[in-house]
């Protein structure tokens, strides 16, 4: 259920938002126990939102641009009043006491809150696996995760649990998920959207940004939730283009750089490199240029995003003591003992490796052999990028290097697990956006997503080549159907 088709029925008088609003609910209590995309749902304030716009409708008075659009949110994403649990114990009875800026401006657009969804414990992990409140299934295939870590939000998307859903992408959460669900999601550039109200993963790299059922949906939510705030000093003054106006804009002539070291990798699979291929030959035949360019230093993104994510957690989750808020163990016999026990009990498996990683990448004697080295590699793989961008106006790559693996596959095998954001990484550490958009399937009937990289605050030019390519292809005929 895209958005003019849920504008459709409001404005043909089919449906009231309300109704609109309590037929997903009743979706939700019914199918998602399989998909186990949602950790709440905020049901009682949806309906009285939508009675609002509703009024508003009656009244023939005007509507803001997202008027009853009902949207999910990734659990890691403080809402006012409502669990911000970050899929973990440390946070399981978390009630945020303020609504982060991203989801403040959707609601004042008119925006409809769903509910929470689930995710990888704090963000950390390609599966939505390691959740306090257990798996999210893929809805293409039960028996599948849906990515990481905003698995749940990809997930209801395209259950139809929701019209749009916030993810938070650090190395790829948005644009993985997306891919794995067949849908379409977007991580703008590192300042666009604010910060605040994110639980902070790692701080220098971590974006919130949409998963949407298709691209025009995307440019709307972005257009919403951008912008300077004053809470958020990493966040661009820079003026926010209308992103729907370009959308249909012809791109012919538009240069298309095809980053050779991604094609050529040992692990990217072979179907999931035919698919995109297919789609770069449709871009050709739509007018753009095809052209080649390397980045020699994409492949070491893995390598340095493993260094400087954890270094940053290690960082931002000492916060996390069992005094100010969150997990307090019971047994702790002084101060120090609490908090190391709190620490051990509240936090999982995969939040207290990345933890030791971080914390022994910044100890004294190793910063300057791992951290700083990563620095330098990062500015490195930004470098590779700057200059791709002498020469082409976009970057195309297979968003993963696989669709989406079984449960259980890599659970117990961190670092197979983590190759999973070979694709995605290098775009974080260089603070650039990107969108992922489904280009085909594989053998198994899985979706495969396209990566499309576009150079600093040019998320316009990259909406318009993935709506082109979009409505070109028609990839996503029928949805799974909850
Ligand atoms: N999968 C990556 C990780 O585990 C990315 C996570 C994210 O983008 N939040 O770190």
């Amino acid at each position: 259920m895209n958005f003019n088709s849920f504008r459709k029925e409001i404005v043909s008088n089919n449906a009231s938002v309300k109704e609109l609003v309590n037929d997903i609910f009743a979706k939700i209590d019914h199918k998602d126990p399989e998909i186990n995309s949602y950790i709440c749902t905020t049901k009682d304030s949806a309906i009285s939102q939508a009675e609002k716009i509703d009024k508003l409708i009656q009244n023939n008075e005007d509507l803001p641009p997202l008027a009853g659009i009902p949207i999910a949110v990734k659990d890691n994403i403080c809402t006012k009043g409502v669990a911000t649990t970050c899929a973990s114990k440390m946070l399981k009875n978390f009630v945020a006491p303020y609504e982060a800026t991203a989801s403040s401006k959707l609601w004042s657009s008119g925006g409809i809150c769903l509910g929470k969804t689930n995710l990888d414990e704090f963000a950390m992990g390609s599966s939505t696996e390691t959740s306090l409140f257990g798996v999210t299934s893929n809805p293409w295939d039960i028996n599948r995760v849906p990515g990481g870590s905003s698995g749940g939000s990809a997930a209801s998307v395209a259950a139809g649990f929701c019209a749009a859903a916030l993810g938070s992408d650090t190395g790829g959460s948005i644009r993985q998920p997306a891919s794995f669900c067949g849908v379409v999601g977007l991580k703008p550039t590192y300042g666009r959207v604010s910060r605040w109200g994110l639980v902070a993963f790692a701080s220098s790299l971590d974006q919130i940004g949409p998963i949407t059922n298709n691209v025009s949906d995307a440019a709307e939510i972005l257009y919403s939730i951008s912008g300077k705030d004053p809470f958020d000093s990493t966040c661009l003054d820079k003026t926010v283009p209308n992103y729907l106006a370009d959308l249909n804009k012809s791109i012919k002539g538009l240069k298309i750089g095809i980053i050779k070291e991604c094609f050529e990798h040992p692990g990217l699979n072979s179907e999931v490199k035919e698919s995109v291929l297919s789609g770069v030959d449709r871009f050709k035949t739509l007018g753009a240029e095809i052209i080649e360019v390397e980045c020699p230093r994409f492949n070491d993104g893995i390598a340095t995003y493993y260094v400087i994510a954890p270094s940053e957690a290690s960082a931002n989750l000492a916060r996390y003591d069992g005094v100010k808020y969150g997990y307090r163990s019971n047994d702790g016999l002084n101060l120090i003992d609490m908090t190391s026990k709190s620490r051990a009990e509240g936090f999982g498996d995969e939040v207290q490796r990345r933890i030791l990683i971080g914390t022994y990448a910044l100890s004294a004697g190793y910063t300057d052999a791992y951290y700083k080295k990563a620095q330098k590699v990062r500015t490195l793989i930004r470098n590779d990028f700057d200059n791709a961008f002498k020469k082409v106006d976009l970057l195309l790559t297979p968003t993963c290097p696989t669709t989406a693996f079984l449960k259980g596959d890599f659970i117990n095998d961190p670092l197979s697990m983590y190759l999973s954001d070979l694709l995605t990484v290098p775009v974080n550490l260089a603070g650039l956006p990107a969108i992922s958009i489904p280009c085909g399937f594989d053998t198994k009937g899985l979706p495969v997503g396209m990566q499309l990289i576009g150079n600093v605050l040019e998320e316009d030019r990259i909406l318009n080549a993935a709506n082109i390519f979009e409505i070109d292809a028609q990839v996503i005929k029928n949805r799974p159907v909850f």
